[in-house]
């Protein structure tokens, strides 16, 4: 087997040099005068794909931005197909004015690289293809067959996933997807992400008159519309920091007696959120801890409310019309689909017959949970432990992306192998990514391809669970 440490000894400086040159193109997604970038940057990863010795295509992606695939199938048929997942995009880079050097001049100072998408997402697709092209050079194969699927289009939301997955199914099928877009709590405290949560995004219009009335004419005997939202919306969760709406909770699956050990084994200081954070408190539901109600439980949020008169000075009026955006985090089994209509009826049990009102969607997410003791997380955290020196803990992640979306599609389950850290300051000014991890993350990828491998985990993995 190829000596992965010796190879991060020897090529230290050249890898960080190929990764710099990627992160200086601006691949900024969402802004359309960076198209011809995302493409440059589709087709430099490509390269790089190529070069360490996979089959590698530029995939247009229809409305949209370019994705990257690559191919090694030469593992045989006993081995699992395992499909690396991440970005090749970027979030815009303003302020200019805070970034120390410049966002697209990659720079190496104290033991980090310095560049918009250093870890959010180009050096954490690097580490992979370093370990590939190693293993490939070394001992002409790699313990399974891999594929890679880079979108270039994560930062914007990947608008168009659903329709690349169902148009590429086949292609990307696997029996394990490897994500590589999450982080770590902390330098020395190795973990891995094991679920994403789901969102539903709401927006509640309110009508109680055609236009807004005098309140002196007619306070006191007409209905006032910003005060009926309000009302509907202070008992959207009960004294215990619970939603209200009836059947929400159906589908939770309860977090495991592992899970919870594992939330409590993690650094956590609630004074240091506080402080981070400049909140004076952290409520939540009852029961769970912070950490567990930020990742492994479902929020409500009222993201804004609007109505009535709110110019300078003072106009007399009973509002005619409120509205409010409303939105929800979901944990697995949660369903987009099922969820929103119970948010609607609920809205509708609880408001007078004389409001009128509507609620529109703006799209769903679906959360991901992958449990702890799935053999592909079992292999994984072997893998962060023998590049780490440490035995990882598990955590989730709060946010929502495309995992689940994959893992429905490829017929696969999800595992994260991650090594950002908090203070790398993604998606702001000064993003970084401390070298050190980058080279553990490039032991760890040759090391997780290693551990699927093993006939034990290579069957499981085989097995489909769905
Ligand atoms: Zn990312």
């Amino acid at each position: 087997m190829a000596d992965i440490d010796a190879f991060v000894q020897a090529e230290a400086d050249s890898l960080v040099t190929e990764l710099s040159e990627w992160c200086a193109i601006p691949s900024i997604s969402s802004d359309p005068e960076h198209s011809a970038d995302v493409r440059r940057s589709a087709e430099h990863l490509a390269g790089l794909l190529e070069a360490a010795g996979l089959d590698t295509e530029v995939l247009a992606v229809d409305g949209g931005q370019p994705a990257v695939y690559a191919e090694w199938l030469g593992a045989g048929a006993e081995a699992p197909t395992v499909t690396v997942y991440g970005h090749h995009d970027v979030q815009p880079a303003d302020p200019l004015d805070q970034w120390t050097t410049p966002p697209f001049v990659p720079t190496v100072r104290d033991g980090c690289l310095y560049a918009r998408g250093a870890s959010d997402d180009k050096g954490q697709i690097h580490f992979q293809v370093s370990a590939v092209r190693h293993l490939l050079a070394a001992d002409g194969r790699l313990p399974v067959n891999l594929k890679f699927f880079v979108e270039g289009e994560e930062e914007s939301g990947s608008p168009n996933i659903d329709a690349f997955l169902v148009e590429h199914a086949e292609r990307l099928a696997c029996d394990l997807v490897m994500v590589s877009d999450t982080g770590m709590v902390a330098e020395h405290v190795p973990s891995l992400v094991t679920a994403m949560r789901g969102l539903i995004y709401l927006q509640v219009d309110l009508r109680t008159a055609p236009a807004d009335l005098h309140s002196g004419s007619f306070g006191g005997a007409v209905p006032n519309a910003v005060a009926e939202l309000v009302a509907l919306l202070a008992g959207l969760k009960d004294a215990a920091g619970r939603i209200s709406i009836p059947g929400w909770y159906d589908d939770v699956l309860d977090l495991t007696d592992e899970e919870r050990a594992n939330f409590a084994a993690l650094p956590f200081d609630p004074e240091e959120l506080k402080a981070v954070t400049g909140v004076g408190a952290l409520p939540g539901e009852e029961g769970f801890s912070p950490l567990e109600r930020m990742s492994g439980r479902p929020t409500a949020d009222v993201n804004g409310i609007w109505g009535g008169f709110t110019g300078i000075g003072s106009k007399t009026i009973i509002p005619a019309e409120a509205h409010a955006k409303v939105s929800f985090r979901l944990v697995a089994d949660q369903d987009p689909a099922r969820l929103e209509p119970l948010f609607e009826r609920w809205v509708r049990d609880r408001l007078p017959e004389h409001v009128e009102v509507s609620v529109r969607s703006f799209g769903g997410v679906k959360p991901a949970l992958t449990p702890l003791d799935h053999p592909g997380n079992r292999a994984a955290a072997r893998a962060v432990a023998r590049a780490f020196g440490k035995e990882p803990l598990f955590n989730r992640e709060g946010g929502s992306g495309p995992e689940r979306a994959l893992s429905d599609a490829l017929g696969a389950a999800c595992v994260y192998l991650g090594v950002m850290l908090p203070e790398d300051r993604i998606h702001a000014p000064n993003e970084r990514l401390l070298l050190a991890n980058y080279y553990r993350g490039v032991r760890a990828a040759a090391y997780a391809f290693e551990e699927f491998a093993t006939p034990e985990v290579a069957a499981a993995l085989r097995t489909p669970v769905r």
